[in-house]
């Protein structure tokens, strides 16, 4: 791939939004490194999809040290990128990481210890290529860890330089709300929170908006497409290229059911009805929250961003449309 030079119109076409009540803006829709930038990727695609996503203006990119496959490669090869193509936009970008979950053998390699906290980031520094991330996420709460040692944990790395912000992920609305408070007399307050929300999945909207409103945390919502499962891509059986043919760790052929394949034939009529597509039209309807700050995407090509772009120019969502999704949701 030859030199790269961005789109000189990309933060015209994008919309940017503060997290909750600090400084930091998102753009409006994020890219996530899950799946598609490990080493059994096609790394040409993965660069691909990271030059366009930034001439698309999205200057969020969301990783964990343990995305691959093999973890940890994601952050390594986004690191390769940044490096072949984007050394000189490193101010224009915001790059998050994450630890939680189980990373190395042993009892440092998972949980919420400041152990593990402190090593993990400094590890995913190094295969980034990294003085520091703007994000540094708590991936999973951890019962096992008292919540102080945790909150410790992200305030001492925000100290000492290796991230600007902290986040937290997963954590249901009591325990994100006890953190918070920590977090706030510590210095270091919580500005985003990282749940999974989409049509096909609302617990957010059982509590934990409403205490990120309150604390004036941001909310950055994962999988909103339900890993690809909500557009119409999987309308005529399992596409080659799809996700759940590719990797069906995380979208199983058997979730893929029935009633929910009903459910997605009369959300896409809805969508066809209104000119977009379903994909769109579910992105759409995750942004209509007061609470969210960005969308978290997943992408496996060019065309897939596009469509996500796209929606900031789109109708956006009316009363009428939101009544019809919820009649279709919850008949
Ligand atoms: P999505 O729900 O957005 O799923 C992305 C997948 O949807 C794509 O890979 C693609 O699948 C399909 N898709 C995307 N656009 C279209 C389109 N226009 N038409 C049809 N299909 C489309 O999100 P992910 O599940 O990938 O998660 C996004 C990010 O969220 C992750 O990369 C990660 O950063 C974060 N995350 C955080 C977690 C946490 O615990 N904090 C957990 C999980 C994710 P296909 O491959 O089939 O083309």
């Amino acid at each position: 791939m030859t030199g790269y030079l961005p789109n000189q119109q990309r933060y015209e076409q994008m919309s940017y939004q503060p997290c909750g009540i600090h400084g930091l803006k998102l753009s409006r829709i994020s890219l996530g490194l899950w799946h598609n930038f490990g080493d059994t990727a096609n790394q040409d695609i993965s660069r691909q999809l990271i030059r366009h996503a930034f001439d698309l203006g999205i200057t969020h990119f969301d990783l964990a040290n343990n995305y691959g496959p093999p973890p940890g490669s994601a952050e390594e090869n986004f690191g390769k990128i940044l490096r072949h193509d984007l050394a000189a936009y490193r101010d224009e970008i915001v790059i998050s990481t994450k630890a939680g979950y189980v990373m190395w053998d042993g009892p440092y390699g998972d949980g919420g210890s400041k152990k593990y906290l402190v090593s993990s980031l400094n590890q995913s520094l190094k295969r980034l290529g990294l003085d520091y991330v703007d994000i540094f996420y708590h991936h999973r709460p951890d019962a096992q860890t008292p919540l102080e040692e945790t909150m410790t944990a992200l305030d001492l790395i925000v100290r000492q330089g290796k991230a600007l912000y902290v986040g937290l992920s997963n954590y249901p609305p009591e325990l994100a709300q006890k953190a918070a408070e920590i977090l706030k007399s510590l210095g270091t307050p919580c500005i985003i929170h990282q749940p999974k929300y989409s049509m096909f999945q609302r617990t957010p909207e059982q509590g934990l908006f409403d205490v990120l409103t309150e604390q004036g945390i941001g909310c950055i919502p994962f999988s909103p497409l339900a890993g690809g499962l909500l557009p119409d891509r999987y309308l005529k059986g399992i596409p080659e290229d799809s996700r759940a043919a590719k990797d069906a760790r995380f979208l199983k052929p058997e979730d893929i059911t029935e009633a929910k394949l009903d459910i997605i034939r009369n959300l896409n009529e809805l969508a066809q009805a209104r000119d977009q597509k379903l994909s769109q039209m579910a992105l759409q309807w995750v942004l209509r929250q007061p609470a969210v700050t960005s969308v978290l995407i997943g992408a496996s090509k060019t065309s897939q961003l596009d469509d996500a772009a796209a929606i900031l120019s789109q109708k956006p969502l009316q009363q009428t449309d939101i009544d019809a999704i919820e009649a279709i949701l919850t008949p």
